[in-house]
């Protein structure tokens, strides 16, 4: 029992440790970011050859959050937050008129699983939430966007409810695509539900019997720039970035028949914070501290300069597992 209890014990300063961590290289960065006066312009000249397609996406300026130095307190939960509060969906931005507002067609409910297994134990860790690029979403299309920790799929549509109103965003065999779909059945649409979680946590989540009275749909993929889970597929998608294709590919197929580049950008802004994420890192290493050090969580991530080979693990989004698991 003592034995135990000991173990416990250091396994809990463990966690401790890696906080602190965490929290020390954070308020490095931020620091860092604070003495300099950060300008993506120099960006273009160097990765003029090698665009993502984040380069080509109509956002917002980000000279809001480029102004926004270092943390400020969220005005409802009072914690020190940065760019916005990821508890309480609160933009932090001194002028409100420079957060970016996209109009969403369609309800969207985002599944947040927040339990996970650390050192044997099941917690609720909070960075989880402050890393899940889905929170977004609801910052700039906060009307739309509903976020739950909890889901019963049984409760996501009433049994009087058309079997095609509301629909899982997930690449099962019998999801259909998005950009196939009929008039009538894209009109139908009320709710896209998306679920953000890890895997395993995704495969019990559709162990669910009732998953079967639920619509799945799938889009069309491209390569991404998701840098938080490391090497990993391309074709692998962050969660804000699958819901930002559905809505494209929604568009495509119901506005601009089926031509993508017909397709005028209208939901780019959900991307605006994952773009800005994606640009801060680009410019950390292009320009800024971390200039010719090596970015060893994705191979040919940094556009404008060689990167070397590198093979690190971590887990994955859920969104794709599922493919990745049959190759
Ligand atoms: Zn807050």
């Amino acid at each position: 029992m003592k034995r135990q209890s000991n173990t416990m014990e250091k396994k809990g300063q463990e966690e401790e440790e890696v906080k602190e961590q965490g929290v020390q290289k954070r308020q490095k960065l931020d620091q860092n970011n604070q003495e300099k006066k950060i300008d993506f312009s120099v960006l273009n000249e160097r990765q003029d050859q090698q665009q993502s397609y984040i380069d080509k996406l109509k956002l917002n300026s980000f000279n809001a959050l480029i102004e926004m130095k270092g943390r400020k307190d969220c005005p409802k939960c009072k914690c020190s937050r940065k760019y916005f509060c990821y508890d309480c969906y609160i933009p932090l931005n001194d002028d409100l008129a420079t957060v970016p507002r996209v109009d969403l067609p369609i309800e969207v409910t985002v599944y947040i699983y927040l339990l996970e297994l650390y050192f044997n134990r099941l917690r609720h860790p909070k960075e989880k939430i402050s890393k899940s690029s889905i929170v977004a979403s609801k910052i700039v299309a906060p009307e739309k966007v509903q976020i739950v920790h909890e889901m019963d799929i049984s409760s996501l549509r009433d049994d009087d409810e058309d079997y095609d109103s509301v629909v899982l965003l997930f690449p099962t065999d019998d999801a259909q695509e998005v950009i196939k779909m009929s008039e009538e059945e894209l009109a139908k649409i009320k709710k896209v539900v998306i679920i953000d979680c890890t895997w395993n946590q995704t495969h019990h989540f559709l162990k669910q019997a009732n998953v079967k009275k639920i619509k799945k749909i799938k889009i069309q993929t491209e390569k991404t720039v998701f840098w938080r889970y490391q090497r990993i597929s391309e074709a692998n998608l962050a969660t804000i970035e699958a819901l930002y294709y559905f809505f494209r590919d929604y568009d495509v197929n119901k506005n601009c028949s089926g031509d993508y580049a017909k397709y005028d950008g209208k939901y780019d802004n959900l991307l605006y914070y994952y773009a800005f994420n994606y640009k801060l890192i680009q410019y950390e290493y292009v320009e800024g501290s971390k200039k010719d050090k090596k970015f060893i969580r994705m191979d040919n991530y940094i556009k404008g300069r060689d990167e070397p080979e590198q093979d690190t693990k971590h887990h994955k989004p859920a969104y794709l597992a599922q493919n990745d698991k049959k190759e």
